[in-house]
């Protein structure tokens, strides 16, 4: 048979959704109450993936039977309660189902012409989040896979202004001769952040690197003396403290001399939306670029970051392509935002999951996270533990005894299932990190996981 004739003769698209609805209804009503993190007997299954490319393809049924017998017991509970690893989020439902349904719609979101659904909705979302983040009228949005690239297109939309504003056109002449420009970045910013930096070619041995505190913040008294080919780097939540940098003492600072100061605030940014915890992003708006995901805080589902430029003419000069068959509309173009030319949808998720919350309801959402982490500190302080960062977010660090404790521990409950959290090194020592991103946790998960702690530390101490 053919694979047109195997194409045309398939079931129906009504019956392979259909089978696909089922299976994802299923996971779904489990979701609370799987394991956290696969157990080894669940991870065993992934080897029914390991097939040399097939001569003839399988049926659309046998695809999804094999992605619901092996794969979806090789998830992370990422929709649970318990999943604290990374800075990862859950899902807003109704969230994942305007996703569902745009990829049946199959969008490709780059311009207007191929989507105006996406385009008209990226607009408003653009509104919106300026309207959420106080950001100058001015700020344009583009809507990337996550705050990686939406870091790149910040600074690429940087590096062309401080070379404009230094009398030099990087499109036309490129890096080579051009002026230099000195790169502030201070020892904990985001792994991200080194990387688009090396990815750029500035090189880890040319940035002016600044020193940061005990929570990782910017030392501020210690920044060099600013002029206008000064690129700023800060960050709203630190990944393993949750800390601040002071931005308006920074940003003052920098605007003095016409430099660019971006933030990277992937999931802090989003304090700015708590009445109690805005007081963390004082004067984010006086900065020039900014970074942050829905994914993450916001809980959108998954591959979704936001650039924000106060400069439209640089993020649009830094990312515009051109092309004969490239027509752009009288209408908004998402392309002339990011680096990227095909891509998701996403602004559909994204305009649902705001449309859902309102601004109460992503003040509550969260705020829950930070009661949610003050709730931890307290309980996980009591059964014994170091709390070992200042938890003024949503990030949660603690450590028992020595680096082999600590290690061990870790190790108890990551096996345990209950809940799945990751290690790091904070000043040099081990440390658990925590960190509380999910509308799911609630006061239960929180017992649960001060419970499993509990059991962690009985074993540690056999
Ligand atoms: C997660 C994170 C990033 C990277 O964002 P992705 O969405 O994973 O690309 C950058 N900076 C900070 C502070 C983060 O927490």
């Amino acid at each position: 048979m053919s694979i047109h004739e195997k194409m045309r003769n398939d079931l129906s698209d009504k019956m392979i959704f259909e089978k696909a609805k089922e299976y994802a209804l299923a996971y779904s009503d489990a979701a609370d109450d799987m394991e956290a993190f696969p157990s080894k007997a669940s991870q065993l299954l992934l080897k029914h993936f390991e097939e040399p490319m097939i001569e003839e393809g399988k049926s659309s049924m046998e695809i999804l039977q094999m992605l619901n017998d092996y794969g979806a017991p090789n998830t992370v509970a990422q929709t649970g309660g318990r999943y604290y690893g990374f800075v990862n989020g859950g899902a807003v439902p109704v969230s994942l189902a305007a996703k569902w349904m745009a990829d049946v719609w199959d969008q490709n979101g780059g311009l207007y012409n191929t989507s105006p659904i996406n385009a008209k909705l990226e607009s408003v979302c653009e509104s919106w989040l300026k309207d959420i983040f106080d950001l100058p009228k001015e700020t344009v949005a583009g809507f990337v896979s996550g705050t990686s690239t939406a870091n790149l297109c910040a600074l690429l939309a940087a590096r062309y202004q401080l070379l404009k504003n230094l009398g030099w056109d990087i499109n036309l002449d490129g890096l080579y001769g051009a002026p230099k420009l000195r790169i502030l970045a201070h020892r904990e910013v985001h792994a991200s952040i080194k990387k688009t930096l090396v990815i750029l070619g500035y090189g880890k041995n040319n940035i002016e690197w600044i020193p940061s505190d005990d929570q990782g913040r910017i030392v501020v008294d210690a920044l060099p003396e600013i002029d206008s080919s000064c690129l700023i780097l800060l960050q709203a939540g630190n990944a393993n403290t949750g800390a601040f940098d002071d931005f308006k003492t920074v940003c003052t600072i920098a605007n003095k001399y016409n430099a660019w100061v971006h933030i990277d605030g992937a999931f802090g940014l989003w304090a700015h939306a708590s009445e109690k915890l805005k007081y963390l992003t004082q004067g984010i708006e006086l900065a020039s670029s900014w970074a942050v995901d829905g994914h993450k805080t916001l809980n959108t589902p998954y591959d979704l970051g936001i650039v924000m430029c106060r400069y439209p003419d640089a993020m649009i000069s830094a990312l515009q392509a051109t092309g004969a068959y490239l027509v752009y509309s009288e209408y908004r173009d998402p392309i002339l935002y990011t680096t990227e030319m095909s891509k998701r949808a996403r602004a559909i998720d994204l305009w649902s999951t705001l449309s859902y919350l309102g601004k109460k309801g992503i003040d509550e959402l969260v705020t829950g996270l930070y009661i949610r982490a003050k709730e931890l500190e307290s309980g996980l302080s009591k059964v014994g533990l170091t709390i070992v960062n200042d938890v003024v977010f949503n990030q949660v660090m603690v450590a028992y005894k020595g680096d082999a404790e600590t290690k061990a521990l870790l190790k108890y409950i990551q096996e345990s299932g209950v809940c799945w959290l990751g290690g790091t090194t904070w000043d040099g020592r081990a440390a658990i990190r925590i960190s509380v991103c999910s509308w799911k946790t609630n006061d239960e998960d929180i017992e649960k996981t001060i419970d499993v702690f509990r059991e962690g530390i009985a074993f540690v101490n056999l």
